[in-house]
């Protein structure tokens, strides 16, 4: 321990993000929304630009309250973070002390065994079932009496997959009262599987779940940094007791209640990803690869041994999607364009 540093964070990954793409380079790697922001939400952000020598809101009440409004809550039920990682974080320190236990899929959100570890709690990763879905039984089996909060992620990143309202619901009833169970619904925008399960809507019945939610995926809003969560107003109170204090910007504020009063023009945005997904998906698997049905905005690709030597190919074709070594690949769905040219270097790809 030399020089007073933590042994748990020498043991961290240095997070990996998505390759920087040099021009001409196609980045298909951090599931980001490929429209450039509307004009009425860089209106919105533009009018903050003279101001930002104050310090943003604390409390954050408008956007909170616009949240509120949008999700049929008292704002009290809303709390928000620099982007839901960092709302994700402070579920981790307001409810998890040393030794206590966060259980969560894997492979899922590559954020959630670090965070544990940063907040001195222990990760309980639960591997997906062989079809890549949560095994929500053994989730089950996970918990013991150091467990104090769960994630669910639905759709799943890295995999796309959605878990269903009746499986939770059964999961919940297994699930003791004292344990909180986040469902964690940052592509919930892209879904449209009927049966699948709507965090917001488990609420009401559930004072142990939380719904977390961000405005960087399907609002495009990612390098803004804005996400927020839904709870009982005593979870959510605890989250704004532990906060870093004003990590949400006034520009990200500002931008968040502009792109809420333009959700239709925003969602037609989203119908479009939704229906390159499935261009993309059909084309990939005319192509014979294995690849996984998806709700959110990326397609998984199960390549297994063969994922460095495919993962080569497309980087030389200006390519670049997410790898992870003898697991699989994510490709994130970007505009037509970009897609097509996915396709075209995965097909580069194909063993003859
Ligand atoms: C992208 C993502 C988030 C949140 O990202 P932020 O930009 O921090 O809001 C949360 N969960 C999952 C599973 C994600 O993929």
């Amino acid at each position: 321990m030399g020089q007073g540093r933590r042994d748990v964070v020498q043991g961290l990954p240095l997070y990996q993000q998505g390759a920087a793409v040099g021009e001409g380079a196609v980045k298909l790697s951090s599931n980001e929304n490929p429209f450039e922001p509307l004009p009425s939400v860089v209106e919105a952000v533009s009018q903050m630009l003279s101001g930002f020598n104050r310090y943003p809101s604390m409390g954050a009440e408008d956007v909170r309250t616009a949240i509120a409004e949008h999700v049929g809550v008292d704002m009290r039920h809303v709390a928000v973070g620099a982007g839901s990682t960092e709302v994700a974080s402070q579920l981790m320190h307001a409810l998890c002390g040393a030794g206590d236990e966060v259980v969560f899929p894997w492979r899922s959100f590559e954020a959630y065994p670090i965070l544990t570890q940063v907040a001195g709690a222990t990760p309980v990763p639960v591997p997906l079932t062989k079809d890549l879905r949560h095994d929500l039984d053994a989730m089950a089996d996970a918990i013991t009496d150091r467990t104090r909060l769960i994630f669910l992620c639905t759709p799943n990143n890295p995999t796309g997959t959605v878990l269903h309202a009746d499986e939770v619901e059964e999961f919940l009833a297994k699930v003791p009262q004292d344990v909180v169970v986040v469902m964690d619904e940052a592509y919930c925008h892209f879904n449209r599987d009927t049966d699948a399960v709507d965090g917001l809507a488990l609420l009401d019945g559930h004072p142990n779940v939380v719904a977390l939610r961000t405005f960087s995926k399907a609002y495009g809003l990612a390098g803004l940094r804005i996400g927020f969560a839904i709870s009982s107003i005593e979870i959510s109170d605890d989250l704004r007791r532990v906060a870093t204090p004003f990590t949400v910007t006034s520009l990200a504020q500002q931008a968040a209640i502009a792109s809420l009063a333009v959700e239709d023009e925003l969602n037609e945005r989203v119908d479009r990803i939704v229906a390159e997904r499935i261009r993309v998906f059909d084309e990939l698997t005319r192509q014979g690869w294995p690849v996984l049905p998806s709700q959110a905005n990326f397609l998984w690709l199960a390549t297994g041994d063969d994922t460095d030597r495919i993962d080569g190919v497309m980087v030389s074709h200006g390519v670049f999607a997410r790898c992870w070594s003898g697991e699989g690949i994510r490709v994130s769905i970007g505009s037509p364009d970009e897609n097509d040219r996915a396709i075209e270097a995965l097909s580069q790809a194909i063993k003859g």
